[in-house]
């Protein structure tokens, strides 16, 4: 059975039920990169230039380890996944980074993802199966198993990404943080050194972007200032208005990656809808340099503050 190659990074969170489907019901075995760890990370250091995002690295990293293992690796590129809506340049131009970075890869299956309607989304299927020789009928059942399929991409993070998340155990009385950020940031436990483990320990509830609804974090992601065109973009901004103007989190940790464009600009609005409705919220960039006792002091220094404010109503930190 032919081997597809599926790099553990960027988008692999959000559409990786989609693609599994789909090539398991055209008979090719997918297979993924291990979990990002510290040989994925000084393979895409090693292959990729050094101005590149953290997550940029890691996923070059990740083509590397899959490289010599799989017939094939596929690469999508994310061009537009909603009408005048992009992603950003790193997404756009993966490929061409990949091609000129490491040498020897397999044949890459890079189909463009430019969506403006449903009908777009078909035709790429389509040609993805036409590129494994695949017929229109066995594409066309393929195709449906994987929409059908994709419909429980969230459960699958919530219970196979992070298993310790679980809404059922939710106890009254604990803190919950809403942990923003692009889902590569968010759900790479390696990347972010176990965050959302660490915080789960401390007997903190997590909230994540995948909690909020399509039509809820749309409806929320309208900025009075500035339309966003980044469709994780909005996301991110449309899940944090919403849960900051419904009162349902206690504070906000933005888990940002050295150098990204778009979090620089994503950042300051959120920040500052944070403070008007008095929620607590914390930055933490991380590049490779990141130390692991830099992060525990201020996830610490954080939930200490959280708590005092709770004691004492009149609690603000000095920053004010
Ligand atoms: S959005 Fe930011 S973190 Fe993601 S690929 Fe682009 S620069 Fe890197």
């Amino acid at each position: 059975m032919k081997k597809v190659g599926m790099p553990r990074g960027l988008y692999y969170y959000d559409y990786y039920l989609l693609w599994e489907a789909y090539f398991n019901s055209l008979n090719l075995e997918v297979v993924s990169s291990i979990k990002t760890n510290k040989d994925i990370l000084d393979l895409g250091i090693a292959s990729c230039v050094d101005e590149a995002c953290l997550p940029v690295k890691i996923y070059h990293g990740h083509v590397a380890y899959l490289k010599d293992k799989v017939d094939c690796i596929f690469i999508p590129k994310y061009i537009r996944l909603h009408k005048k809506e992009y992603n950003c340049p790193k997404h756009l131009g993966i490929v061409d980074m990949l091609n000129s970075s490491i040498e020897n890869l397999p044949p890459l299956i890079t189909p463009k993802i430019e969506l403006n309607n449903k009908a777009d989304f078909k035709n790429i299927m389509y040609s993805v199966g036409r590129e494994f020789k695949k017929s229109n009928k066995e594409i066309k059942n393929a195709y449906k198993y994987a929409r059908k399929t994709f419909s429980k991409q969230d459960d699958w993070i919530q219970k196979m990404v992070i298993p310790d998340y679980n809404k059922k155990e939710l106890k009254k009385g604990r803190i919950k943080l809403l942990i923003l950020g692009h889902s590569y940031n968010v759900y790479d436990d390696f990347l972010n050194m176990g965050l959302i483990k660490k915080l789960y320990n401390k007997g903190v509830d997590i909230a994540t972007v995948n909690d909020i609804n399509e039509n809820e974090y749309r409806l929320y992601s309208y900025n009075k200032n500035k339309r966003i065109f980044w469709t994780q973009g909005r996301k991110i901004i449309g899940t944090a208005y919403s849960l900051i103007e419904g009162h349902k989190v206690d504070g906000i940790i933005y888990i940002s990656a050295f150098g990204c464009g778009l979090d620089s600009v994503l950042i300051y609005p959120i920040e500052k809808k944070s403070h008007d409705y008095n929620i607590p919220f914390m930055t933490i960039t991380f590049d490779e340099h990141t130390g692991e006792a830099g992060i525990d002091t201020r996830i610490e220094a954080f939930l200490d503050m959280m708590k005092w404010r709770s004691e004492s109503e009149n609690y603000l930190p000095s920053f004010r």
